[in-house]
């Protein structure tokens, strides 16, 4: 108690003005054991932050909506609930509700957004790769279908939004924004129709492939256990990402082939984006991202928003894919990440795509409540405010709108009507015939 009344004399500002930083505070007060508590916090041993960097990192993420480039918490609801809206609240801590599962913790719900000052989310739409050739559309739109009621029914937080400008003006009207990316270009059913239809319903992104390679593009994960498919993109995938410059979707090129990266950096005419991948240079995972591939994604003006899984942070050339390991990862190793990629493409192209709720095991920063201390982490090693505010919203905020003058200056272009190449197509078994013989 002695203890919390200084600590109270010397943060007292931050202590009452809300739920979310009293409990930020709290933490950092009770896994303390020294007096030296405004010096040093105790959660994290390898971290260099003070309370002075955490406090002056709560008014800074205070001040933009912070983005997060992906969150798998739609996929849970639809393992454990079948998608349905009755059996758990997301007002509450949501772990109650997936207790059950320990090995898929639950990472995400309200309380813990507003003690992490996350501002704007784009929620995932997944769904396996089995469903490829057969229900992935109708899954793809059933988690569409979710993420639009959940935020419905979390309205007083939640705000809808399909545009850069929209996620300014939730802020400013104090709603959390709630967007939706695509994960897997299997739920497109190698439809450019469906394509544009996921367009019309609020999907803002497509990640190109998942961990199986499309018709029209390869993943890393196929090229890696099996042969490369396309070596890249085909030309009906050249074709997709063209489409989607057209609709302004952003093109995502996280679980994507090599080879897929290069080519689409080579024909998008809008900046492109890594929604979840980390550094290739200090933990070497297929998912992660090469330094050639950075200096080319400066050069195309996108965007890396890293990902917090130990897997792709904590990894070694030799022990890289040993499954065996119990890996986790310390606030100071995702630091380097980002200190590294900011290195390579300057503070303009960074981003955070922690991937809660799509990881099965997690590191220090495990949930949604934690971006505070990783800021506060950042500014300990030097990061201007003026840097930390554009790794929040302002690099985001920025391609998402850049993609939208895209679309805006193709307006008079008409919808492209290619058709996937039926050789393209391996698993007809659950396809009618096609309409155009
Ligand atoms: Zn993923």
């Amino acid at each position: 108690m002695i203890v919390w009344v200084y600590f109270s004399a010397a943060v007292g500002c931050l202590i009452q003005l809300c739920e979310g930083k009293a409990y930020l505070v709290r933490n950092l007060y009770e896994c303390s054991t020294t007096k030296d508590v405004c010096r040093k916090t105790a959660l994290f041993e390898a971290a260099s932050f003070t309370q002075y960097h955490l406090h002056l990192a709560q008014q800074i993420m205070d001040s933009v909506p912070m983005v997060d480039g992906h969150n798998d918490f739609p996929w849970h609801v639809m393992l454990d609930f079948g998608g349905r809206m009755e059996g758990w609240d997301m007002r509450k801590n949501m772990w109650d509700y997936f207790q059950h599962r320990p090995d898929h913790p639950s990472q995400t719900d309200i309380p813990r957004i507003r003690q992490g000052l996350l501002g704007a989310q784009l929620w995932s739409v997944f769904t396996n790769c089995s469903a490829q050739y057969r229900d992935g559309v109708t899954k793809g739109l059933r988690a569409v279908d979710l993420i639009k009621r959940f935020t419905h029914k979390y309205s007083d937080f939640f705000r809808f939004v399909t545009s850069a400008d929209g996620i300014l003006e939730a802020f400013n009207a104090g709603k959390f924004a709630s967007l939706i990316g695509l994960e897997g270009g299997h739920m497109i059913d190698s439809s450019l129709g469906v394509l544009r239809i996921y367009y019309e319903v609020g999907v803002r992104y497509m990640t190109l492939t998942w961990n199986c390679a499309t018709p029209w593009a390869d993943s890393v994960t196929n090229t890696v256990i099996n042969t490369p498919v396309h070596h890249g993109l085909s030309q009906f995938g050249k074709r997709v990402v063209l489409e989607m410059n057209r609709l302004g979707m952003l093109v995502d090129v996280s679980h994507a082939a090599l080879d897929t990266m290069y080519d689409v950096l080579n024909v998008s005419a809008a900046p492109i984006i890594f929604s979840h991948s980390s550094a290739f240079a200090l933990c070497p995972h297929r998912r992660n991202v090469p330094d050639d591939v950075l200096r080319l994604l400066r050069n195309n003006g996108g965007i890396i928003m890293i990902n917090f899984y130990p897997d792709f942070i904590n990894c070694t050339q030799d022990d890289v894919y040993d499954t065996t390991f119990n890996r986790t990862a310390s606030i100071s190793q995702i630091a380097d990440h980002l200190d590294h990629i900011k290195s390579i493409t300057g503070p303009d192209h960074v981003g955070i795509g922690a991937d809660f709720d799509g990881m099965d095991h997690v590191g220090e920063l495990k949930d949604v409540s934690t971006y505070p201390y990783l800021f506060a982490e950042l500014l300990s090693r030097g990061w201007p405010r003026a840097d930390l505010e554009k790794l929040a919203f302002h690099n985001f905020y920025r391609v998402l709108k850049a993609a939208e003058q895209v679309r805006d200056s193709k307006l008079k272009d008409e919808p492209d009507d290619t058709l996937v190449d039926e050789a393209d197509v391996p698993d007809r078994s659950c396809l009618s015939e096609r309409w155009d013989t």
